[in-house]
């Protein structure tokens, strides 16, 4: 059997906090704390939870933007956490982000045609500007836009076309992997299903491969076929995502689950309401992390972080409740 498409091994990403005259480090946020999945080609992971869980750092650190402070990456069975930088760069072009704020990763001094033919000759894409100039336009065409947005600029884009923009940017290169950080979140709901489906066509023509990052479970619902809820840099339940909407397990789960829309409006659906906001993560509470806000804690909970207990295959959680040693 090949080797699965990414590999990420016991990932921990940790910002020091230095303080004094000397900036001495005393402390450190443990923005990513120990996160294990791994992908197959064609598949997409999504990874959901409130702001601050450490999910956008995960995705960062797993392409190195971020240097991961510990851990494993394996691409194909490479260990990308090793690779020096020339390594790195050759990389890169199988492995490409689309931005939360299209309008923040574009220049707004460059023409779109510049833009996305920086990405085709920094990775010697294309024998001369000529042809790069024809594959821009039909990436313009594959991702919906007009052929002359090539000579427009950024600010003469909607929210929804600026980010046609990025995922033309980031497919220029043919990539594998694609991580998609928050890509329709700050854009309307009509337009958010429009950015969706373009995702989802590109991956159905592309073959490719994504991790779908949001805060919100309905968005990466359509999209996702395995799913990873995080709280305070840890994933606390992972599975696909039949297994997780049929049987959320985690309480924070059920929580999120709680905020997703049915589209039977005569069906009645309690709502989880999660008191108190996510913890410090340079300071988090011991035991299980979520435990201030656990409508089910245990005392146990306070004192003992719980370890990962498989459900069934492939169905992970990260709760006593499910732990028969404890119980
Ligand atoms: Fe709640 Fe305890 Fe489970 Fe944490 S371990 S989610 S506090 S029941």
């Amino acid at each position: 059997m090949s080797a699965p498409l990414l590999e990420v091994g016991d990932l921990k990403t940790y910002f020091p906090i230095k303080t004094g005259i000397f900036k001495k480090v005393n402390s450190y946020v443990r923005a990513v704390d120990g996160i294990s999945f791994s992908l197959e080609e064609g598949d997409t992971l999504g990874l959901v939870g409130e702001s601050g869980c450490g999910k956008s750092t995960t995705g960062r650190s797993i392409l190195r933007l971020i240097e991961p402070t510990s851990g494993t990456v394996k691409y194909q069975g490479m260990e990308i956490t090793s690779m020096d930088s020339k390594q790195l760069r050759k990389l890169r072009k199988d492995m490409q982000i689309v931005f939360q704020d299209p309008y923040a990763s574009l220049n707004p001094r460059l023409q779109i045609g510049s833009i996305i033919e920086e990405a085709l000759s920094t990775h010697k894409i294309g024998q001369n500007t000529k042809e790069r100039k024809e594959m821009v336009m039909d990436l313009l065409e594959k991702v919906g836009l007009n052929r002359n947005a090539y000579e427009r600029y950024p600010h003469e884009f909607s929210g929804g076309q600026r980010q046609r923009i990025g995922i033309a940017r980031a497919i220029a290169v043919n990539p594998k992997l694609i991580i998609a950080d928050e890509p329709v979140s700050a854009l309307d709901v009509s337009i958010q299903a429009q950015i969706l489906n373009l995702f989802q066509d590109l991956q159905d023509k592309m073959g490719l491969t994504y991790i779908f990052i949001a805060h919100d479970l309905s968005v990466v619902k359509h999209i996702s076929d395995k799913i990873g809820v995080m709280y305070l840099g840890r994933m606390v339940e992972f599975a696909s995502k039949e297994k997780l909407f049929s049987n959320p397990s985690h309480p924070y789960t059920q929580a999120l689950m709680s905020a997703v829309p049915v589209p039977d409006p005569t069906i009645k659906k309690e709502r989880i309401i999660l008191t108190g906001d996510v913890p410090n993560p340079s300071n988090p509470p011991s035991g299980c992390t979520f435990n201030p806000r656990c409508s089910s804690c245990m005392d146990i909970c306070t004192k003992i972080a719980p370890k990962p207990i498989e459900l069934s295959p492939g169905h992970v959680v990260s709760c006593h409740l499910y732990d028969t040693e404890i119980l």
